[in-house]
């Protein structure tokens, strides 16, 4: 058997990753100087580094690990699965049986007539398959014109270069020659940073109508569909106002496009109910699905779409796929995760018990003279912070309050990631009561060390 890492000293491991190891979003200079944090082992919402130390993870993951972590029935699936039948197909007239179990029991899960799955590896190849979806329909339907995907700045849809153009990330389009064409941006329903004296309703109301405007200015025989995160998850976790959805849904039916919900981060219970856009009224013509789709533990994603996109491209060759659409191990995984997810009532048991405890608490940090706002939908969690809560200020030097303070989170043994000056989580969805009063400890001192160090930086003007 080969001989894994496991045994060695943490520095030899940091030096070798260093050698070796390009990292995703990262400055490599800057991380080999100093070394990864090597991860061990994880068990139910904790992790275990090569020191041994044990750390909450506030994040599951990347979004993603929603049953948590150290589940066996998921491995025992995957070793059988492996040796029935480890890898075959989807292209050539042939199917499977975990695959097929898997579009069936999505098909039951996901709400209204989107019954029929395209598999992917994950959210970004299925955010370039719903491209190449959107546009092949409407050339099906006659309509090869319509071609553009109208999106949000600072939406976040994935890495590759078709769905890194459909994200709004600045930082991401700045390299490699992104956007490619036919790609729109409207902006964002954020109203703590851009809503000025608006109401959050009014607000939500504006920001959807641009939706309008823009399809007015491209013309409607130009555009094919809509995407959005029905909570923006990596711009900061941010919660549209209520008025943004209903609006967005209602233009979406006017003008006729196909308005797809990327649910990668919201789908699989994160937001209190199964998906994102029974949360919030959203019925989608596509659906993105990944991340919690297998809890994290086997890499699939798939584009979900209603009966009707369906009868029209099963109408035409699909000129699309990839090696592991629908890949055997990945499915079973999958299939066993969501067995767990419905059997032990976990998507329940957020909305009941565990979102309800968490937000009785957040809302509570609207009191320390840090925080700006709070954000919540189910278990995901944003904490606004601002140098002058009156005047929803910024921070002179954006990210660097939210770099101290992810810092003092992981040096009390809490994972929390910050974006910019947003600190946000999205532990796992089986984070119990007990755990969630530890977060808010480890948070709220986190909280304090940082308003110290800022007051004492003089980075902090209301104080
Ligand atoms: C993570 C994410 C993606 C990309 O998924 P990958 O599996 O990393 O390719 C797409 N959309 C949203 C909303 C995401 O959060």
């Amino acid at each position: 058997m080969n001989v894994l890492f496991n045994h060695l000293p943490t520095e030899e491991l940091q030096a070798i990753d260093a050698a070796h190891h390009l990292h995703p979003f990262t400055k490599g200079a800057d991380l080999n100087a100093k070394g990864a944090r090597i991860i061990t082992r994880a068990k139910g919402s904790t992790l275990t580094d090569s020191e041994g130390v044990e750390i909450l993870d506030g994040m599951a993951g990347l979004w993603c690990v929603n049953i948590g972590y150290g589940r066996d029935e998921l491995a025992k699936v995957a070793y059988d699965q492996m040796r029935e039948l480890p890898y075959y197909n989807t292209f050539f007239q042939t199917s499977h049986p975990p695959v097929i179990q898997l579009g069936q029991k999505l098909a039951e899960l996901i709400p209204g007539d989107l019954n029929h799955v395209f598999f992917a590896s994950g959210g970004s190849d299925a955010n370039d398959t719903n491209i190449r979806i959107a546009r092949h329909y409407w050339a099906i339907k006659g309509k090869p014109s319509k071609k553009v995907i109208i999106s949000r700045h600072n939406a976040y849809h994935g890495s590759t270069v078709a769905a890194a153009s459909l994200g709004g990330m600045q930082v991401m389009h700045a390299q490699g020659g992104l956007p490619i064409p036919d790609i729109s941006h409207i902006n964002q329903p954020f109203w703590w940073a851009e809503g000025g004296e608006m109401s959050p309703e009014e607000f939500g109301l504006a920001r959807a109508q641009e939706l309008e405007a823009e399809i007015e200015r491209l013309g409607i025989d130009n555009v094919a569909a809509f995407i959005g995160e029905p909570v923006q998850g990596a711009g900061a976790v941010i919660v549209p106002p209520s008025t943004y959805w209903p609006e967005i849904q209602r233009i979406c039916d006017k003008y006729e496009i196909l308005l797809i919900a990327d649910e990668v981060i919201c789908g699989f219970g994160r937001t209190g109910n199964w998906f994102g856009s029974q949360t919030y009224g959203i019925k989608p013509d596509i659906m993105t699905i990944a991340k919690g789709l297998s809890s994290g533990y086997a890499p699939i994603g798939g584009s979900v779409v209603s009966d009707e996109i369906a009868a029209v491209l099963d109408s035409d060759d699909f000129n699309h796929g990839y090696t592991y659409s629908g890949h055997p191990v990945s499915c079973a995984v999958a299939l066993e995760n969501l067995r767990i997810l419905e059997e032990e009532g976990i998507v329940d048991t957020v909305r009941d018990e565990t979102a309800p405890y968490l937000k009785a608490k957040w809302d509570a940090l609207n009191d320390h003279p840090l925080v700006g706002e709070t954000r919540i939908s189910g278990l995901m969690a944003a904490i606004q912070m601002t140098p002058d809560k009156s005047a929803r200020a910024d921070f002179a030097n954006p990210g660097e309050a939210g770099t101290i303070c992810r810092d003092f989170c992981l040096e009390a043994g809490l994972v929390m990631r910050h974006v910019k000056d947003s600190m946000i989580i999205s532990p796992p969805l089986v984070i119990t009561k007990g755990e969630i009063d530890m977060l808010m400890e480890r948070c709220v001192g986190a909280l304090d060390k940082t308003l110290a160090k800022l007051k004492a930086d003089g980075m902090f003007r209301a104080g």
